[in-house]
């Protein structure tokens, strides 16, 4: 197979399956417990702890734990609201972010909030007028994400940040396909990383709180995490989170550099006739997304699958509705039902991303025949 899913999920490193080893079966002590095993748990945990912190690289805050980004989302959101001051009930997100941000906010809605979703540009971006026109005094947060999962298209968020500072809110940063890939950008109050998009375990995610912007608690019990997400911590999962996140540092620029070349590869490789779904300039290179005149998709998928490729967001995808994002972007109903998403990463190699790309157009070009 050639695993071409990368936004979905990534491989786990060799290094992190070893380093979470021990703590599967020899080293199963609670975290949370006195014992001596207890204290080492702990302080496996803690150094996990600094580790991400330390890949986050934001100042003047600290990270828990969460069972998911979608937990640390949920989380961020929910838990601002409930602490909101008097008179500040807006919220504020973009249309292209992922389904965490976008239906916790139709939640809250519902609850009384006052939502507002902004329109993007053709080429996936924030339109930074847009945003300044409501930002007003009522405004409680503002979420935007630094990488779309689906478009690999970037957002300003230390420009944004700023504007939203202004206006007395606070900023979440959606960081899930940015963190480990990119110096995150400064600003945000809150920022929600995943383990498994960086080559991680799956199960594990963490909030970054700038100190004194910590939301309310969602989930209440032992009083873990400061008080702030109650739960046994699994040190197996928080000790390969950690591992993940130092690894991703140290090759960051290695990594970034490897898919950039495989995109340059793709679409060579791809010939002509496909076009590229948002912008071309301010993205994340291990995302390609694209559209050709007269393919579906979804048979292409079907019809190749030692390929694992997707249609559009992994967690839209089987719902047989075409990706929110490629509509934002004001893609008709067909131009969003020929698009494709291709994810590579630190573990592709050129000859894949080579032979993938080619037998995905020479299909695309079969299916224009036998269409015809
Ligand atoms: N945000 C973005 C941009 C994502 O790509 C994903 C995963 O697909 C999530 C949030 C949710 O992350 P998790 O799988 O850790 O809940």
């Amino acid at each position: 197979m050639i695993y071409l899913d990368y936004q979905a999920t990534t491989p786990v490193a060799p290094d992190v399956s070893k380093a979470m080893q021990p703590w599967i079966e020899e080293k199963f002590a609670n975290p949370h417990s006195p014992s001596r095993w207890g204290h080492e748990a702990a302080a496996a945990i803690e150094n996990a702890r600094k580790q991400v912190e330390k890949t986050i690289g934001l100042k003047g805050g600290s990270v828990a734990f969460t069972g998911s980004a979608t937990e640390a989302i949920n989380w961020a959101l929910k838990g601002t609201v409930e602490k909101a001051p008097k008179g500040r009930n807006r919220i504020i997100t973009v249309a292209t972010e992922h389904a965490a941000v976008l239906d916790t906010c139709e939640w809250l809605a519902g609850q009384g909030a006052d939502l507002t979703v902004l329109p993007v540009k053709a080429n996936g971006r924030l339109d930074l007028s847009l945003l300044e026109r409501e930002l007003d005094e009522r405004v409680l947060l503002v979420a935007v994400m630094m990488v779309n999962n689906e478009i690999g298209v970037t957002q300003p968020i230390s420009e944004i940040s700023e504007m939203v500072h202004k206006a007395g809110g606070l900023m979440l940063c959606d960081a899930v396909q940015a963190f480990g890939r990119f110096e995150l950008w400064d600003g945000p109050d809150l920022v929600a990383v995943s383990a498994h998009k960086i080559h991680g375990p799956k199960g594990i995610g963490a909030l970054w709180m700038r100190k004194g912007k910590e939301p309310a608690p969602l989930i209440h019990g032992g009083g873990q995490e400061q008080g702030l997400r109650s739960g046994t911590l699994s040190p197996a999962l928080c000790v390969g989170f950690g591992a993940a996140a130092t690894l991703a540092e140290e090759r960051c620029t290695r990594d970034h550099d490897h898919v950039e070349k495989l995109w340059k590869a793709a679409i060579h490789a791809l010939g002509p006739g496909w076009i590229i779904n948002g912008c071309t300039d301010c993205r994340y290179h291990g995302n390609l997304n694209i559209r050709r005149e007269g393919v579906d998709a979804a048979r292409l998928i079907a019809d190749l699958r030692d390929i694992a490729f997707s249609l559009g967001s992994a967690c839209a995808s089987g719902s047989g509705r075409p990706s929110h994002v490629l509509r934002a972007l004001g893609l008709d109903y067909r131009e969003a039902r020929s698009s494709i998403r291709l994810g590579f990463g630190r573990y592709t190699t050129q000859h894949e991303i080579m032979d993938a790309c080619k037998r995905i157009a020479a299909h695309a070009v079969a299916q224009e025949k036998l269409d015809a």
